[in-house]
């Protein structure tokens, strides 16, 4: 094999959050199943979550637990359940930092694929003058939108339309001061990387979309997904981020027994606690719309008799009873996507976290759409607006972050409704569920050979080797994983 040829060497640093990390490990196994030598730096926990594949390796730090105050074994977002503790997994994130930089100066690869929320990435990358790419989670529409409101004022108030955008998009409310200040760093140092790794394929995106950044923005977008459809067999699909509370095959059989289109899977993403009363509209609402329903409830507290209490207060009297084999309550992690890409499951009541919404896309299911936080205002209005692929719950409150409770209530009578529009089987339902059929279909197609993001993948890999070949790059190794490559040259 000539030089120029020889597998490069990739490192990814996923954010420690399930819905970062499980994409971005998605899309190292896309990589490294075109032989490309792949590492993924992480921490011992959640090193156990990554469902290590025979053609990836693992790096692990120490996770800093006692210099940030967190238990041992808790190094996830998805671990926590309030602000402080989250704050304290980002702590022990930029502490994390000097152990990492050192390992990679010390054996530097050809390219580093980073979370945004690693800003100091770019320096090191630099330093090194390695290729650096960098990953957030956001389809480009949303990165686009953000873009496009950072020429707003930061005390912006109020319903808006977003300015100078390839279409006329009304937004009910505006982002929160906290949210623009958090984020717009973050957007310009990775406005500085050699691109955006998407996780979406550029046809849900828009080519428009794709054409607008890249001409706005001067910056590169590589769209690589859906990220979901790396993972091909049920096993793969069943295991991803921590153990589920149910087996797959107790959530299959209890789907099995259901109609083709007959259940709402209700879910909230990995870090999203709605207040008791919110609840209690979200179980009124269901069960008065008369349709069978999963519904994935994060666990609060941990003591048995704690749980049993907190239950009263957000579920009706005698709903369990009620309702009987028509509701799979779930108090904790669900094994997500085998439970969209059941037949029987005909749409998705989802916060729009975008790895929730492109799964339910690649899966063909339509959405009900209730956004909380960040791009999640953003990707509704992909959803509903400019694909009509779902419906909007009328969800207003726009959360500086995730754990905020949140003053707004979405009342039953607005979830029933929309619950309705998209189950009814009425001409509205049967063509939303018609082009959600299609995207899934399109999304399947973007990532087999020849489809946009496999091709988009080709060209991103020749486009590292050039650079690697080219005498900008400097940190040429010929190592990996301890072995010599250079006799495979
Ligand atoms: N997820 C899951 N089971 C759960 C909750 C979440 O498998 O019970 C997965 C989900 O499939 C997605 C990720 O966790 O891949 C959540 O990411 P998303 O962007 O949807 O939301 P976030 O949790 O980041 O708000």
């Amino acid at each position: 094999m000539e030089v120029k040829d020889r597998p490069l060497k990739l490192y990814f640093i996923p954010y420690l959050a399930a819905g970062h990390m499980i994409p971005l490990r998605d899309i190292a196994q896309f990589f490294a199943s075109r032989g490309h030598l792949v590492t993924i730096i992480t921490t011992p926990s959640n090193a156990q979550h990554l469902n290590q594949s025979h053609n990836f390796r693992l790096q692990t730090f120490p996770f800093p637990s006692q210099e940030v105050g967190l238990p041992d074994g808790v190094e996830n977002m998805t671990a926590v359940t309030d602000l402080d503790k989250s704050y304290r997994i980002n702590a022990a994130t930029m502490l994390l930092r000097q152990p990492i930089e050192s390992f990679v100066e010390q054996d530097p690869p050809d390219c580093i694929v980073a979370d945004f929320l690693y800003p100091w990435v770019h320096d090191l990358a630099n330093k090194l003058r390695i290729p650096r790419l960098v990953f957030n989670g956001f389809p480009l529409f949303s990165i686009c939108a953000m873009e496009s409101v950072k020429t707003l004022s930061i005390h912006s108030s109020g319903p808006f339309a977003i300015p100078d955008f390839p279409h006329h998009i009304t937004m009910k409310s505006s982002p929160p001061k906290e949210s623009r200040e958090f984020l717009e760093p973050l957007l310009t140092t990775a406005l500085k990387s050699d691109g955006f790794i998407i996780n979406n394929f550029v046809e849900l995106d828009g080519e428009e979309y794709l054409r607008h950044y890249e001409r706005t923005t001067g910056h590169k977008a590589w769209h690589l997904g859906p990220a979901c459809l790396a993972r091909r067999t049920a096993l793969e699909k069943a295991e991803r981020g921590p153990k589920s509370v149910v087996s797959m095959q107790e959530c299959v059989s209890w789907l099995d027994s259901k109609r083709v289109n007959s259940i709402v899977y209700v879910s909230f993403g990995s870090f999203c606690y709605f207040p008791d009363k919110q609840l209690y509209e979200i179980a009124c609402a269901m069960e008065a719309s008369g349709y069978g329903f999963i519904w994935v409830v994060p666990e609060k507290k941990e003591k048995e008799e704690e749980k049993e209490e907190e239950k009263e207060k957000w579920l009706p009297k005698g709903f369990e009873e009620r309702n009987g084999e028509k509701v799979m309550i779930i108090r904790g992690w669900a094994p997500q996507m085998i439970i969209l890409n059941h037949p029987a499951v005909g749409a998705f009541l989802t916060h729009c976290g975008w790895n929730s919404t492109v799964e339910s896309v690649a899966a063909g299911v339509p959405m009900i759409t209730w956004p909380v936080h960040t791009d999640q205002f953003y990707n509704e209005k992909l959803i509903t607006q400019l694909r009509g692929i779902g419906v909007e719950v009328g969800s207003e409150e726009w959360n500086p972050y995730c754990f905020f409770e949140r003053e707004k209530l979405v009342g039953r009578a607005c979830i029933e409704k929309a619950v309705r529009r998209i189950m009814d089987g009425a001409y509205e339902s049967l063509q939303i569920r018609r082009r959600a059929k299609e995207f899934g279909e399109t999304a399947r197609q973007a990532v087999e050979e020849g489809g946009s993001s496999y091709n988009n993948l080709t060209a991103l890999i020749d486009y590292l080797k050039r650079l690697r070949n080219s005498d900008a790059f400097f940190g040429l190794s010929t190592e990996f994983n301890g072995v010599d490559l250079s006799g495979s040259l």
